[in-house]
C-alpha cells in the first residue's frame, strides 16, 4: 500500500465527525508531502523542534497537532503556528501556552490529556485532577487558550476489552464535563483517541479524532530520524 492509498482508504472509511490526524513523527519531509498531495492536511508530531522544522519546509496550510509530552521551555517553538496541542498535562504547561499564545497574538487550542491506561506513566491527568484544574482560580486569567476537549491513550495490550473499557471511561468523563458548568475558555467538542492498533474501537466509543501513524507511513525509523535532526 502506498501512503496515498492509505490516506484515501482512511478518509473514505472514517465516519463523519471523526477526523484523521496523520502521525508523521520521525517521518521524512517527502513522505509527509506525499500524504499532503493525497489530500491530508492534518499531521501529528511529538517533538516541538521537529515540528517547527517540518512547518518551515512544508505547505503553510498544514494543521500541525502536538501529540507528545511538551516541556514548558519548548512551547515557544510551536506557539506561532500550532493548530492543536493534544497533550496538556499540567496547569504549568497551560499557563506557558497562554503566555506564548499572547506573545504571538493568537489563541491556542488545547486538549487535556487524561491518563486512562493501566501502565504507569508520568503524563496525563486523572478525572479528579481534570475537575480540579477546571475549578482552579488561575484558569480565569488564561485568555489566550481554548480547551476544546480531551485526549487519551489506551493500554498497549492485545486485550481489546480492556482497551474498550478505557476509551469508554474517557468518553464518560467527556460527557460529564459537557453537562456541567465550565470556565469560559472551555468547550467539550473533541475526543482524541485511537491509534493504528485500536482506532476502530476508539471510533465505536466516540472518538472525534484518530491519530494514525504506522498504518499510513509504515514503521518508524527512530535512528534515521534523529540523525537528520538539528
Ligand atoms: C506515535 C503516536 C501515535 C500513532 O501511533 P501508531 O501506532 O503509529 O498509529 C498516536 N498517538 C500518540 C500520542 C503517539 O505518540
Amino acid at each position: 500500500m502506498t501512503i496515498k492509498n492509505n490516506i484515501v482508504r482512511y478518509t473514505q472509511n472514517l465516519p463523519p465527525g471523526c477526523a484523521l490526524i496523520a502521525v508523521s513523527k520521525t517521518q521524512p519531509i517527502e513522505k509527509i508531502q506525499e500524504a499532503y498531495d493525497a489530500g491530508q492536511h492534518a499531521f501529528g508530531e511529538n517533538k516541538a523542534q521537529e515540528m517547527a522544522r517540518k512547518y518551515e519546509q512544508l505547505p503553510r496550510d498544514i494543521q500541525w497537532h502536538m501529540i507528545g509530552h511538551l516541556q514548558t521551555n519548548k512551547v515557544k517553538y510551536i506557539a506561532p503556528f500550532v493548530h492543536l496541542i493534544h497533550s496538556v498535562d499540567s496547569l504549568k504547561l497551560l499557563t506557558e501556552i497562554d503566555k506564548q499564545a499572547r506573545k504571538n497574538n493568537r489563541i491556542i487550542s488545547c486538549l487535556l490529556q487524561v491518563h486512562i491506561a493501566e501502565e504507569e506513566t508520568k503524563f496525563g491527568f486523572s478525572a479528579e485532577e481534570v475537575q480540579e484544574l477546571l475549578k482552579n482560580e488561575a484558569m480565569q486569567s488564561l485568555d489566550h487558550i481554548r480547551i476544546s476537549g480531551l485526549m487519551g491513550m489506551a493500554t498497549f495490550t492485545e486485550n481489546m476489552d480492556q482497551v474498550r473499557k478505557e476509551f469508554r471511561s474517557l468518553n464518560q468523563l467527556f460527557a460529564t464535563l459537557k453537562n456541567q458548568p465550565l470556565p469560559k475558555q472551555v468547550v467539550m467538542q473533541e475526543l482524541s483517541m485511537g491509534m493504528s492498533s485500536d482506532y476502530a474501537i476508539a471510533i465505536e466509543e466516540g472518538s472525534t479524532m484518530v491519530r494514525i501513524g504506522t498504518s499510513i507511513f509504515g514503521e518508524r525509523n527512530y535512528a534515521a530520524a534523529s540523525s537528520t535532526q538539528q
